[in-house]
């Protein structure tokens, strides 16, 4: 399950559960869509892979208490702003490459 993380790591912006701008990559590192595109360049700076959009977990339990009220979001915030210079040495040899791909 996802945890659902609270901020973007870079930034810190507030991403709320219903939000429609947070992305993950497959370890759910989680960043803002503003960073991924004018920062990140669709690479994680944690494990090299690019992102999604995040589900979004529907707040009603529509079925079998699958939502939000038994599986809230997660609190813990991992803020750990990129170094933009340390992050453009390492996307260099990847971001050629599509997500799918790496
Ligand atoms: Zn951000
Ligand atoms: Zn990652």
């Amino acid at each position: 399950m996802l945890e659902l993380r609270p901020t973007c790591e870079h930034c810190n912006k507030a991403l709320p559960p219903d939000s429609t701008e947070a992305r993950i990559c497959s370890y759910e590192c989680t960043f803002c869509a503003t960073c991924v595109d004018e920062v990140l360049g669709n690479v994680c700076p944690n494990c090299g892979g690019g992102f999604e959009p995040r589900p979004v977990r529907p707040a009603r339990n529509w079925k079998g208490d699958n939502y939000l009220g038994k599986d809230p979001a997660g609190v813990k915030v991992r803020h750990k702003p990129v170094d933009p210079a340390s992050h453009a040495q390492f996307v260099d040899p990847i971001r050629k490459i599509p997500p799918h791909k790496r």
